[in-house]
């Protein structure tokens, strides 16, 4: 099409026409810009280990349209964040809903006290939308808080915005309103109470293809199990600890550490008796009860001796028996070079791997650790507790 001369005269119709078309796009834009959500209710519940973020909103919101990781103070900007900021004050925690993966993931973003982001994340959460107006949001607050959040009281609104507009209060809204005040909320402290799974069956390995082991220290806990915390700490690795009820008393805060940490307890009955009897299981688990309010579903036997009458035993305690498919033993002090080159040249996906956390000088179990983790972790490897590894979960409760 040729360009028009500038001086070519418009028909009046057709003057008309594009004038018309201007006006109504600019308002239909101008209308979409200026309307923020209409945000009906929301609510901020503690399920289990689970915060649970309910809101409602007037109109069916895109979520694969919401920014995950806003600056809300940005114009234009689509998003949908659960504001948290600590009642004793500081910055926010903000909860973003939205983005390509909305549906398994939660966009996090700390603001300082300006509302400035000085930190971006996301979390592994499941998005449900029970109505076309309701989203559920789900997440794990703890106990290792990957949100961040740690307990205590908190203040919390909603901020939304459709975005498209050139002023950002145009197309923002909160709830409740700025007048109506934040609400109030009190995240408590979590902790594991027990887990699924614990019935009479026995089991070496998992049967997966996935990339993953459960390293597991038998025999504590002693001396040396806090250097073990520590290292598991420092590599971000879950671990289970199968315990002896004589070597608890005395150990009952690192028992509540493991399992604050996000390590299993197991059972491995109440003296060391191979072929044991209920009484030495069920002692240790109720010393494991006692002493952290957990109640293990897993059971180790001594020596790995068992036969149906352990397993039904320990499945009578809700407990499954867990044995082993690579062993270094490293109890017999083979030195730390023979104990890694064990497990690295013998793990496979689903391994249960055994270790030795007390029993006996452990310092080449506990020297050969890092590398261990480093190893099978550049070989692709994961790490899980053993009921996570075998499909079972811990069960979490809030308390306090
Ligand atoms: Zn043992």
């Amino acid at each position: 099409m040729p360009d028009l001369p500038l001086t070519r005269k418009i028909p009046p119709a057709l003057l008309a026409l594009m004038l018309s078309a201007a006006g109504l796009l600019a308002i239909t834009t101008g209308a979409r810009a200026a309307t923020a959500p209409k945000i009906e209710g929301a609510t901020v519940k503690q399920q289990g280990q689970d915060l649970v973020l309910t809101v409602r909103t007037a109109k069916p919101l895109a979520l694969s349209k919401l920014g995950p990781r806003p600056d809300v103070r940005r114009a234009g900007t689509a998003y949908l964040c659960f504001g948290f900021a600590p009642a004793a004050g500081g910055g926010e925690t903000r909860l973003c809903l939205g983005g390509p993966k909305g549906r398994k993931r939660v966009g996090v973003v700390n603001v300082d006290t300006d509302g400035k982001p000085i930190g971006r994340s996301a979390v592994a959460a499941k998005v449900r939308r029970p109505k076309p107006t309701k989203l559920v949001a789900s997440l794990v607050a703890g106990p290792t808080h990957p949100t961040g959040l740690r307990p205590g009281h908190y203040q919390w609104v909603v901020l939304a915005a459709n975005g498209g507009c050139k002023v950002r209060h145009e197309c923002a809204t909160q709830f409740p309103s700025e007048e109506a005040g934040a609400k109030a909320f009190r995240l408590r402290p979590v902790r594991a109470v027990g887990c699924t799974g614990g019935d009479a069956e026995l089991v070496s390995s998992a049967d997966t293809e996935r990339k993953v082991v459960a390293l597991t220290f038998d025999d504590g806990p002693s001396e040396y199990t806090e250097r073990y915390l520590d290292v598991l700490r420092e590599k971000d690795v879950p671990a289970t600890f199968f315990e002896i009820g004589q070597e608890m008393p005395g150990r009952e805060a690192t028992m509540r550490r493991i399992l604050a940490e996000g390590d299993e307890l197991g059972d491995h009955t109440m003296n060391h008796v191979e072929y044991p009897g209920y009484g030495q299981i069920a002692g240790a688990a109720a010393r494991i009860k006692a002493y952290t309010g957990f109640q293990p579903c897993l059971f180790r036997p001594p020596g790995g001796a068992q036969n149906q009458a352990v397993i039904d035993t320990a499945g009578s305690l809700g407990m499954k028996t867990i044995i082993w498919d690579v062993d270094p033993r490293d109890w017999s002090l083979p030195g730390t070079s023979e104990i890694y080159s064990n497990i690295v040249n013998n793990a496979r996906p689903g391994s249960i791997i055994l270790m030795h956390d007390g029993g006996g000088p452990r310092d080449e179990t506990l020297a050969a650790l890092p590398q261990i983790i480093d190893t099978l972790r550049a070989r692709g490897f994961g790490f899980e507790t053993v009921s996570a590894l075998l499909g079972d979960k811990i069960l979490y409760r809030p308390y306090g």
